[in-house]
């Protein structure tokens, strides 16, 4: 089986009373059959986007299209259950006094006791949770119980399912491995799933497809590797922290930044308009040169890469990773930055109030803590 197509057309939804819309003009296609993140800040809108495509809420704009049917429209709004559609919630996703076997049949009650016991059985071998469920969810880890919600909604044969923050409330130790589980088990089930995260870490190892989402508006829809490598706006850089946003200028058919001179994507507009490129820090090079004009900040051991701070005579920093083989670059040590791309992605630097339209170094750059 292979879930629908979900759609989403100009969506839009203000709760009442409120300043600004919850959702703003939103589009978006999820594709059947593959696994979207939609990633975002809290607040930015994503367990409503997700409730209105369940059928929780009604939109004020917009169409919600699960594989070709309207659910949500000008004067159609199909009820939840009628949608193809399961949701797993973010908090309290089990009935925390029905056996894990319980829950998995608590949505299943228009079955036959035969196709009951059958959809149990195949779903709990595919989610491998057949020896916990005769367990009540405090008898379950983290990890369990998010396999066992699964099951649940997969169980009812919907075409999509919706999960909402599903690691939020497992250990860090061991959300790569329940990633790693879930990936596994909504690809070989087939259904199209849309997963809710606020961390770009988990979208890109889990998903298919990303969709940035901040202030309720999509601002990118893309392969983890897009989003990443081309954030299409400086806000959606900003948040998946990429490393080095440099204040730049352009210069006819070329941009420049205190390290290099770059072709770029995305430089329009007058000359004197501040810029700020993105140099990814793989596309970095540290040279050791005692009259180099970068001096090593730290370093980081990241396993097949070490990752470094550089300080720049400007007092900007930039994060450069190398790859292990040549012994480490000491702090204080001075180096030269060598750029190893020839084009860079490039924004226009909305004007900062009070600031002369110039960029705010400080601001430009904010370094990921850790790594
Ligand atoms: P996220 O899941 O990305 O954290 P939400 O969708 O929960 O964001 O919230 C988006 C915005 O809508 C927030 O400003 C939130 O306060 C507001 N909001 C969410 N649900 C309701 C509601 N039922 N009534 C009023 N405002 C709400
Ligand atoms: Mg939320």
């Amino acid at each position: 089986m292979t879930g629908p197509r979900l759609t989403l057309d100009a969506v839009t939804k203000t709760f009442p009373g409120a300043a600004h819309r919850a959702v703003d003009d939103a589009s978006l296609i999820a594709p059947a059959g593959r696994i979207l993140a939609l990633l975002g800040p809290s607040g930015a809108g994503k367990t409503t986007l997700l409730r209105l495509v369940a059928g929780f809420e009604k939109p004020d704009a917009g169409v919600i299209r699960v594989g070709d049917r309207v659910v949500s429209g000008p004067g159609v709004h199909v009820r939840p259950e009628a949608r193809g559609v399961g949701f797993v919630f973010q908090h309290g996703a089990l009935f925390p006094h029905l056996t894990a076997r319980q829950n998995i049949a608590f949505g299943l009650k228009q079955l036959g006791a035969g196709d009951r016991t059958e959809r149990i059985g195949a779903v709990s071998e595919l989610c491998a949770i057949q020896r916990l469920l005769d367990r009540y969810p405090h008898e379950l880890s983290g990890g369990e119980q998010q396999r066992v919600a699964l099951a649940r909604a997969l169980a009812r044969r919907v075409g999509i399912v919706l999960l909402d923050e599903p690691m939020s409330s497992v250990d860090v130790r061991l959300r790569a491995e329940i990633g790693a589980d879930m990936r596994r088990i909504l690809g070989a089930s087939g259904t199209t799933a849309v997963f809710v995260t606020h961390d770009h870490a988990d979208a890109f190892a889990l998903a298919d497809l990303v969709a940035v989402m901040l202030h309720g508006a999509i601002h990118q829809v893309g392969t983890p590797e897009e989003v990443y490598r081309s954030p299409a706006t400086l806000d959606v850089a900003r948040f998946i922290g990429v490393p080095n946003l440099m204040p730049a200028r352009r210069r006819g058919e070329v941009v420049e930044t205190e390290i290099g001179i770059f072709t770029a994507n995305g430089a329009r507009g007058p000359e004197d308009v501040p810029l700020v490129a993105l140099v990814q820090a793989e596309d970095l090079l540290l040279e050791p040169d005692n009259a180099g004009a970068g001096e090593v900040e730290s370093s980081v051991f990241q396993g097949r890469s070490r990752s470094y701070r550089v300080r720049l005579p400007s007092g900007l920093m930039v994060r450069c990773s190398a790859p292990l083989g040549t012994s480490p670059l000491e702090p204080g040590s001075r180096v030269r930055v060598i750029p190893t791309c020839a084009t860079v992605s490039c924004f226009p630097v909305e004007a900062a109030p009070g600031k002369g339209g110039q960029p705010a170094r400080d601001s430009l750059l904010q370094p990921p803590e850790a790594g």
